[in-house]
Parts: structure tokens; C-alpha cells; sequence
């Protein structure tokens, strides 16, 4: 049985969703599940077993048993892919941009939406993703979405990347941002798209508390 809210957190690209998340799932002593990093994960998988995303029958194949798991080890997410820990892998801007490739495939979300209803299903979870609210819990207890301006979100993106020691330009990170939530709008399945019933939060010069505290005072009103 249900124990607690399943909270969705959906939006573009760098508009801070696993910070907050993050923070959120701590303070309700929730759990986070990242549903970008389990597509991430997937998609290193593809790319290492030499595997071009258009070739869907590989893929299917590939996806019919891959076992993707988020796990917390001393305070940090970790993502394994079929038991490798991959969590240093999967936040390269090559892999962003595989990733939002490879998630538009069919055999691809089956398999993770699936993988991501079963953590869900008994509550006492945040998930982000981009179509949380839309598609893996329409009937999710609260949606917020976050969102920024591209020029922000590029800005936060390439400043979490330098901190990682990718040797990469403000500009060509605003220009992935760009294209990937281009990419991840246009899609057929599961589109990022923001849900009727979720409350649009735009963080542009809000601080992280700010934002915080919003989602607080909804949280708790649900309670
Ligand atoms: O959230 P993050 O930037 O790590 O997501 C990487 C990519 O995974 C996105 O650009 C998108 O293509 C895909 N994704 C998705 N559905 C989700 C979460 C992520 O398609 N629920």
C-alpha cells in the first residue's frame, strides 16, 4: 500500500530539477530517483556495445534485459548498469546528447518506465524526469515544473561540468541545451511537456531555498 506521496518533478534541461529533487527527497526522507540518469545509463550501454540508435531491433534486444538501478552509497546517487557502476560515465555533453537520441526509442522508455514504476509505486519518492507528471504517475500526488531560461540553464550546466573537469565553451553548452530540449519536445513518445494539473515554477534568479520552500508549502498541504 501507498505510504507516503509520490512527488513528479518534470522539466528542460538545467533548470536545476536534481539539485531540487535531491534536497526535497532529504528533507521528507524520501527517496530521489533520477529517471535522466537511468536513460543516461542506457544510452552508454548502446554506445558500448557499438550499437547504432537507429537499429531498433538491436536495441529492443539490448533493452529486453538491461537492469538499470539507482542506489545511495554514503549520502551519493549511484547509477549501475546491468551491476557496472557507470555514474562517472553518463554526464559527458556526448552522452547528453545520445542520451536524448536514444530515450526517444520505444524499447527504450518501455523498459524504463517500467523500471521506474515498480521504485515508485509504494510512494515516499521524488522523481524528475520529463514526463513524470505526464506519463509514468499521471495520477502522481504533486507535479511541479521547473523551468529557466535557456541562457540560465546553459549557464548552470556548463558551470557543473567545468566542476567535473570537461574542458567545454559557455556557448556550445547553451547551444546543447538547446538542442536537446528541442529534441526531447519534438518527440512522439512521452514529449517534455508540462502536465495540466502541475504547478509551474519558473527558477530565473531564484534562489535554491526559494524554490525549496515553494514545493515545501505544497508538500505540505498534501500531507
Ligand atoms: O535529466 P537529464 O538531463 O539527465 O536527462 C538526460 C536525457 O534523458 C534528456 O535530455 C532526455 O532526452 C532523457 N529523459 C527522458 N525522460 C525522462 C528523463 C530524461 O527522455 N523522464
Amino acid at each position: 500500500m501507498k505510504s507516503g506521496l509520490v512527488i513528479a518533478i518534470d522539466g528542460p534541461s538545467g533548470a536545476g530539477k536534481s539539485t531540487i529533487a535531491g534536497l526535497l527527497a532529504q528533507r521528507l526522507g524520501y527517496l530521489q530517483i533520477d529517471t535522466g540518469a537511468m536513460y543516461r545509463a542506457v544510452a552508454l550501454l548502446i554506445s558500448r556495445a557499438g550499437i547504432d540508435p537507429s537499429d531498433v531491433a538491436a536495441v529492443e534486444r539490448l533493452c529486453s534485459n538491461v537492469d538499470v538501478r539507482l542506489e545511495v552509497v554514503d549520502g551519493v546517487q549511484r547509477v549501475t548498469a546491468n551491476g557496472q557502476d557507470v555514474t562517472g560515465q553518463i554526464r559527458t555533453p556526448e552522452m547528453s546528447l545520445m542520451t536524448s537520441r536514444v530515450s526517444a526509442l520505444r524499447p527504450v522508455r518501455e523498459a524504463m518506465v517500467r523500471a521506474q514504476r515498480v521504485m515508485g509505486c509504494n510512494g515516499r519518492v521524488v522523481l524528475e524526469g520529463r514526463d513524470i507528471g505526464t506519463v509514468v504517475f499521471p495520477d502522481a500526488d504533486l507535479k511541479f515544473f521547473l523551468s529557466a531560461s535557456p541562457e540560465e540553464r546553459g549557464r548552470r550546466r556548463f558551470t557543473e561540468l567545468l566542476a567535473k573537469g570537461e574542458q567545454v565553451t559557455l556557448e556550445d553548452t547553451i547551444a546543447e541545451v538547446i538542442l536537446r530540449d528541442e529534441q526531447d519536445s519534438r518527440r512522439d513518445l512521452a514529449p517534455l511537456r508540462q502536465a495540466e494539473d502541475a504547478i509551474a515554477i519558473d527558477s530565473s534568479g531564484l534562489a535554491i531555498e526559494d524554490v525549496l520552500s515553494t514545493m515545501e508549502g505544497f508538500v505540505k498541504q498534501k500531507l
